[in-house]
């Protein structure tokens, strides 16, 4: 890849897809691709096809997604399942058709047993049974994985799959019900501070264990896949499919994330656990030894993530 490589951003306006343009943007790289939802269903794959042909594209960032929190996962499975079952199937079906030179595929802890072993290895993948929390989503994106795999091992199409664990940073979705904890709980946070409210409710009971990675430390793992010859990646794999996990090796409780974003918005008042929501999986940690090898590690930890997110948020 050189910096005029014609490089196509899946989901430039979201989370992880923002933190990955400018991260290439920064090294100088001339040719990214983008475009809205309004100018390009994802999901259609005739249009999607047109596209590519016609800007030639060359290289494939696929972070576009229908991602949510843990009560948006069990309020739309349905959406959860086809929209990413479709975004999906028509980009790494186009990357067949261009033959790019490299696509990264985005995943998902969640696609792991929620009672394996911790830290989660790669080949723990379809070891044991889903969360049910979850389930709509990480069939999806298993789906997706082994339509990776299928298309390097039957095509010799080059891609690799990364498996990021909870990503918080700038760029993120704010909603009550429907984000993630992080972005969740700063809402929540930040209102009651604002309104003098005596209390926030936070779901579960705190015990859950957690690993979250900044979207900017995500996106330069993602450079690293993009730029390593695939021989290098194949041989970090045990010469298998390139599934490798993306995550920070530091795990907090709920309860403990609790403790560190109050205290940095500076609310007094007090905290409900409410056990009448779901917990979900126990205990979530990824093994990062794979991605580790290609010299990658986090630059930023949770105090540092979430200094930045604060410094620019804006609700
Ligand atoms: P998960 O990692 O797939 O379970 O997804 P989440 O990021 O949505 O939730 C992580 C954990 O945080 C779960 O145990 C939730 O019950 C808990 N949690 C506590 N308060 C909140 C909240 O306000 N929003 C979300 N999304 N999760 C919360």
């Amino acid at each position: 890849m050189n910096k005029n490589s014609r490089i196509f951003i899946a989901g430039h306006n979201g989370l992880v897809g923002s933190a990955v343009y400018r991260n290439l943007i920064e090294k100088g790289y001339k040719n990214l691709f983008f475009l809205s939802k309004k100018k390009l269903d994802l999901s259609d794959s005739k249009k999607v096809d047109i596209y590519f042909k016609k800007k030639k594209i060359e290289y494939l960032v696929i972070c576009a997604a229908l991602a949510g929190g843990i009560l948006a996962n069990s309020r739309y499975p349905v959406e959860f399942f086809n929209e990413n079952i479709k975004i999906q199937n028509s980009l790494l079906n186009a990357a067949l058709k261009f033959k790019l030179k490299r696509t990264i595929f985005l995943g998902t802890s969640c696609i792991y047993p929620h009672n394996t072993k911790t830290p989660i290895k790669e080949d723990q993948l379809l070891s044991g049974k889903l969360h049910p929390s979850n389930q709509a989503y990480a069939i999806a994106k298993i789906a997706g994985i082994k339509l990776c795999e299928a298309l390097y091992k039957q095509y010799n199409l080059d891609i690799v799959a990364a498996m990021p664990t909870n990503v918080y940073g700038v760029n993120d979705k704010y909603s009550e019900k429907d984000s993630h904890v992080i972005p969740g709980l700063i809402l929540k946070f930040l209102k009651a501070k604002r309104e003098n409210k005596k209390k926030v409710e936070v779901w579960g009971d705190g015990s859950p264990e957690r690993e979250f990675i900044f979207s900017d430390d995500l996106a330069e793992a993602i450079y690293i896949l993009l730029t390593t010859s695939k021989k290098k990646i194949f041989k970090i794999c045990d010469n298998s499919f390139p599934i490798i996990n993306v995550g920070t090796g530091e795990i907090y409780s709920i309860k403990q994330l609790v403790n560190i974003i109050a205290k940095k918005v500076a609310y007094k008042g007090k905290v409900f656990f409410n056990s009448r929501y779901p917990n979900g999986v126990h205990k979530k940690d990824i093994d990062i030894s794979r991605i580790k090898k290609l010299k990658w590690s986090p630059k930023f930890d949770l105090n540092k993530g979430l200094d930045i997110v604060l410094g620019e948020i804006r609700i």
